[in-house]
């Protein structure tokens, strides 16, 4: 199928409540333009120079999003260009995303990426970790840096039951947060959950964003 029809079906599917992600990594400009042409204005990129190459090729209206893990010294090739980042994974990358954001005079939308998987190789915080950085962060805002939401990913496994759990300690946590800190977050209404093999199991457990690259672009060449 074309990734024009994906794009149109998927639309049709999500909730209203619901953004789509369209994950182009690995997948070369006319493929990008494609879904582009079929209305699609977000799209998720992984890797800092893929992402540059990109912004300069494609249309300016596009709001590119980094879903991949970020180092320290990539920000400038990042941070000027995306709307909002997903994978902040450590205390250390926020602090250093925000003096670079007050630096260069930007607000960088966030979200921080929470640990649910089983997964050894997964990054993010853990909810204790998670909660105890808010704290800190009630007495010390950042000036650069507006915390949207949290991101996370299941584990990469067939059984749904442990996905829906997984999920479901996302949407746990978000709401906690929401609750405790909507004074200091007013921004936080993001929970960005849900991949091509598992999106509809995370639209049911509240999902506000799902990253969708396979259903869209076909399997990725990641020789490339
Ligand atoms: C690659 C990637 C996706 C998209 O995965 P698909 O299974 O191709 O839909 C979503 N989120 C993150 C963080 C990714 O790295």
């Amino acid at each position: 199928m074309s990734i024009g029809t994906q794009i149109e079906i998927l639309k049709n599917e999500l909730p209203s409540t619901v953004k789509l992600v369209a994950v182009s990594k690995f997948n070369p400009v006319e493929a990008i333009q494609q879904a582009y042409e079929a209305g699609q204005r977000i799209f998720g990129e992984s890797r800092p120079q893929e992402l540059q190459q990109k912004v300069a090729l494609l249309p300016d209206d596009i709001k590119w999003h980094f879903i991949g893990h970020l180092q320290t010294n990539k920000l400038k090739m990042v941070l000027p260009y995306v709307e909002l980042v997903h994978s902040v994974d450590s205390e250390r990358l926020l602090m250093e995303i925000d003096k670079f954001a007050v630096k260069n005079g930007l607000k960088v939308r966030c979200l921080l990426e929470l640990f649910v998987a089983q997964e050894e190789s997964k990054q993010g915080f853990s909810e204790e970790e998670l909660m105890a950085l808010l704290d800190s962060l009630q007495q010390n805002p950042l000036q650069g840096v507006e915390i949207c939401g949290l991101m996370g990913m299941a584990s990469f496994v067939e059984d749904e039951n442990q996905i829906r759990g997984e999920f479901q300690t996302l949407k746990r946590v978000y709401d906690k947060v929401r609750e405790k800190y909507i004074s200091t977050l007013p921004q936080f209404n993001e929970l960005s959950m849900g991949m091509s093999g598992d999106y509809r199991i995370a639209i049911e457990c509240g999902s506000t964003m799902v990253r969708i690259g396979t259903t869209i672009f076909g399997a990725r060449n990641y020789s490339k």
